[in-house]
């Protein structure tokens, strides 16, 4: 028989490439145990896609892996550096309460990193107490694993583990730890650190370290850094077009919480919009609407424009040419991103063929959203389903037009009718995590103990696209939609 000292090792083949890496990227720190670890949620799916038993990693011996009190083998646990530019401004981070416990090599050879979210304090901790609180670390599992079934680049949860203390923000409350699996935690930020605290040599390892992970085929292009821009344009430029697509606002787009494989990272006051208004701002700090719906993109090409800074030392001696291929490269996020959305929202509206009037066709049906203040997502499901859900905005003259419109449009392709609702079915998505089903889920838990709430409301997000008769009452809006909904940063 396994005795339990074997069964928390059960599964597990870590790697630590990122510990190779010059000292100056990260600090070797151990995370702190905490007291009673108890496993609140376990992503089997996931679980099994690592290599992984879930049976497994429910014992309890397994736990206190997650929970930061035991170290798999081969684990060489770290904290890693990074600055970020924090609503415009230049701030020193790091991993203040994240521990990367490695690399999982997976059955099928992909490398992704597991992270422990809330595992304690680390010499970037600042005035921090390296903790988090159970209520936004579910939150950061419901949304992520959500995003993953909408076909949304994101990093993953793999576990919420409860650690039996509290911990103090405005009122005491229980503590957490998230495993976070993500393709790598190399970030926008992690570059800055480079170009900012270490040497050109230094940052070139962490080029060429990145290269490797995520972009191999370009390590013997002639200048592989300006690829290296090239490609992580190409991959925001995709995961902003996703975003927009869904509805998603990110919250706190710093650099520091945009990576450089393309996934969504970061689920602090994140929230999907109802009514489609380009101004909806969810963060309670983001009082000046930087990081707004409709600001998403530009931001982006900005977080992009102090990426290429970073990298600008790696581009050659000559420093005007390196300025000039550098701002070449961040200009094409824009027509990137654009290209990306539009064949998006063709797709939306089951449009196959191209035309060039088709942008203004979008444009006037957003117009149309945005002056009747109707949800977003529900009226692409109507026009899927035709009109499962109800809306004002049906009834009036100015969408009539536009409805006409639209089907003469679809009447100019070869392909069937029935073509286009199939491509419709498969983009847009039946239900999104709105908030107040999110904070629900999570106040049944936290408060409750009773998580069957969160269970029903990740069982439905699992298959967004999929209309059954169980989605229905999560396609409504919130019963009192004229209060602007916010989520907080003191997660
Ligand atoms: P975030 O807003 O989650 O992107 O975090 C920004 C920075 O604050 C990162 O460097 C985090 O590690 C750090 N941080 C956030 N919460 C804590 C905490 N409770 N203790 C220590 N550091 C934290
Ligand atoms: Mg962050």
């Amino acid at each position: 028989m396994m005795n339990s000292t074997e069964l928390h090792q059960k599964g597990w083949n870590l790697d630590n490439s990122y510990s190779n890496l010059p000292e100056t990227f990260f600090t070797k720190q151990e995370p702190e145990a905490v007291k009673a670890p108890k496993v609140i949620k376990l992503n089997h799916e996931l679980a099994k896609a690592l290599g992984f038993h879930p049976e497994d990693l429910e014992k309890q011996d397994s736990v206190e892996v997650f929970a930061g009190n035991r170290l798999p083998n081969g684990s060489v646990p770290l904290a890693q550096a990074y600055v970020g530019h924090q609503f415009g401004h230049p701030n020193m981070l790091g991993d203040g309460r994240a521990i990367l416990l490695g690399e999982q090599v997976t059955p099928e050879g992909k490398r992704v990193d597991i992270q422990l979210k809330g595992a304690g304090r680390t010499p970037y901790s600042r005035g921090g107490d390296g903790r988090a609180a159970l209520g936004p670390m579910l939150r950061e599992y419901i949304i992520s694993e959500a995003m993953h079934a909408l076909t949304i680049p994101t990093t993953r949860s793999l576990a919420v583990v409860a650690t039996g203390e509290s911990i103090v923000r405005e009122t005491e409350l229980p503590g957490a730890v998230l495993t976070r699996v993500a393709a790598s935690h190399l970030r926008v930020g992690t570059f800055q650190y480079g170009a900012n605290f270490s040497t050109v040599e230094e940052l070139k390892e962490l080029a060429d370290y990145t290269i490797q992970r995520h972009f191999p085929h370009i390590k013997d292009d002639e200048n592989p850094y300006l690829s290296l821009l090239n490609e992580v344009v190409k991959r925001q430029a995709a995961l902003l077009a996703k975003w927009q697509l869904v509805g998603f606002i990110h919250g706190v787009m710093n650099t520091d919480n945009m990576t450089i494989s393309g996934e969504t990272i970061d689920y602090g006051p994140c929230a999907f919009m109802n009514e489609y208004d380009p101004k909806t701002v969810f963060s309670s700090i983001d009082t000046q609407g930087r990081y707004a719906y409709g600001n998403q993109p530009k931001i982006a090409g900005w977080n992009l424009a102090r990426f290429a800074e970073a990298l600008l030392p790696l581009f050659g001696e000559e420093k005007e040419e390196a300025l000039k291929v550098a701002q070449e490269a961040v200009l094409r996020f824009p027509p990137q991103y654009e290209e990306n959305w539009l064949t998006g929202m063709r797709a939306k509206l089951g449009i196959i063929n191209e035309e060039e009037q088709d942008e203004v066709l979008i444009k006037d049906l957003l117009q149309l959203m945005e002056n009747h203040q109707v949800d977003y997502t529900n009226t692409f499901l109507s026009l899927t389903y035709d009109h499962v859900t109800e809306s004002e905005l049906f009834e009036t003259k100015d969408f009539k037009e536009w409805h006409q419109k639209w089907h003469e449009r679809l009447s100019r392709q070869k392909d069937s009718m029935e073509a286009s609702k199939e491509l419709m079915r498969r983009h847009n998505p039946v239900v999104i995590p709105r908030n107040h089903r999110v904070e629900e889920a999570i106040e049944a838990a936290v408060q409750k103990d009773d998580y069957s709430v969160m269970e029903k409301l990740l069982a439905v997000l699992s298959s967004p696209f999929e209309l059954t008769p169980d989605k229905e009452e999560y396609c409504h809006t919130p019963p009192d939609s004229d209060e602007p909904y916010q989520t907080f940063c003191g997660t």
